[in-house]
């Protein structure tokens, strides 16, 4: 759609100019070294051209009046092989990537991450379908991270520990989320110092910080980025695993809604980051599912009061359950934690990268990390006890949510149209 002209104006087509020479080329009887490769320079910037024009049809469907786009063509414009189907799931592959899905289903994986998306895929006529919105809001900014807009070079880390003061968050009988979040975010803080970035805490103690201002403080720094550290709690100790959260685009249904309501109409001020939301959660999960080895939940949509009003790019991660016999013991450990710290250091790297292009359009990007065969899980096996918990008065686990128990707490930040004076916390 739009890339085909985002292409042609990153080629530059003029810059190459011949104003150093004195004889053209073509007088020349011999062509000389530097004729040659001149030729073979346009011949290959045609070529792509052309070949970047002829992938970039897109035959949208109507469906539900929704746009889609078949995923046939979603191949063909990121130059990848013909997708592999049946009348249930999809795959294919090429340029160092893998994506794969099925029909009816909200759950698309590129190179083995899952990412839900914001509508369920469409079969129709012997065709896999998925929607337009999807492909610009998801799929391009993950495919293509480089050609993300004024996506600036990150200088400054704005790191947003979870609750804190009266409000413990999560807690479990080994872990209270508000410690274990500050505990993550201050480790985090020493890797990217020593990485050269800026770092700015929003609390750096016990202290009980308002949503609102967590994002109005994030807003005054340029060349920022935002990430918020949580952990989740489940009413029962069943849920598991770690999972990302980016602002829901305009238009789209929050968390696991498949229905749209009036807030999701509602314009934020986040909304003009979402392509390098998208990006920064990609870079920030793959991160943390390399570095942590968790249950993969995915990289979510939400509305989050803390991550809605950013100006900068920002993300909120939900480290594991602390009301999980397995993922509270691994979260109560310092070696956990510091991979955590690992990871988002780590994360806030391949973002930097990808959206600086550093990484170019069409070499595999921040996804990767996720299924390197050579990374190995930083955890050690040790069973420290958590540095902080032992002295904080732990409550029983809660059992009067009745949300759904993969994202009970979590689920408290989404407002309702008529509550957007009155912010709850992730
Ligand atoms: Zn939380």
């Amino acid at each position: 759609m739009r890339a085909r002209t985002a292409v042609r104006a990153n080629y530059g087509m003029g810059v190459h100019s011949a104003k150093s020479e004195k004889i053209p080329c073509h007088t020349r009887p011999v062509p000389s070294l530097s004729c040659i490769v001149r030729i073979f320079f346009w011949f290959l910037v045609f070529a792509f051209l052309a070949c970047e024009g002829a992938h970039a049809q897109w035959n949208v469907v109507m469906h539900a009046g929704r746009r889609y786009v078949s995923i046939e063509d979603v191949a063909a414009f990121y130059r990848m092989g013909t997708p592999v189907s049946d009348a249930k799931i999809f795959a294919f592959s090429g340029q160092g990537r893998t994506v794969r899905g099925q029909a009816g289903g909200r759950d698309i994986y590129i190179n083995n991450v899952k990412y839900v998306l914001c509508f369920a895929i469409v079969s129709e006529g012997g065709r896999h379908l998925i929607s337009a919105m999807d492909v610009t809001k998801i799929i391009e900014p993950v495919m293509r991270p480089g050609k993300i807009k004024n996506a600036a070079e990150v200088r400054t880390v704005v790191l947003d520990a979870g609750h804190g003061g009266h409000d413990s968050g999560a807690t479990g009988s080994l872990c209270v989320e508000k410690i274990m979040a500050l505990d993550v975010v201050q480790r985090a803080k020493r890797m990217l110092q020593e990485s050269g970035y800026t770092v700015r805490l929003t609390r750096n103690d016990d202290t009980f910080i308002p949503l609102e201002q967590r994002s109005a403080f994030a807003n005054k720094f340029l060349n920022a980025i935002f990430i918020s550290v949580h952990f989740n709690k489940s009413n029962t100790s069943g849920g598991t695993g770690i999972e990302t959260f980016a602002l829901a685009p305009r238009g789209v249904p929050s968390m696991d809604e498949e229905n749209l309501s009036y807030s999701d109409f509602k314009q934020h001020p986040g909304h003009a980051r979402d392509p390098e939301n998208t990006a920064l959660a990609t870079a920030m999960h793959s991160s943390m599912l390399r570095h942590l080895r968790m249950y993969d939940r995915g990289i979510k949509r939400a509305r989050f009061a803390v991550i809605r009003n950013l100006t900068i790019p920002g993300v909120l991660l939900e480290g594991g359950f602390v009301n999980n016999p397995t993922d509270s013991r691994q979260i109560a450990s310092l070696a956990f934690r510091e991979a955590f710290a690992r990871a988002i250091a780590e994360g806030v790297g391949r973002y930097r990268n990808s959206v600086v292009g550093q990484m170019q359009s069409f070499v595999p990007t921040a996804v990767v990390s996720a299924t390197d065969p050579t990374s190995a899980p930083i955890i050690k096996k040790e069973e420290e006890t958590p540095s902080s918990p032992k002295k904080v008065e732990i409550t029983p686990v809660g059992e009067k949510t009745p949300l759904e128990p993969s994202v009970s707490h979590a689920t408290d930040s989404l407002l309702t149209p008529s509550s957007t004076s009155q912010p709850s916390s992730p």
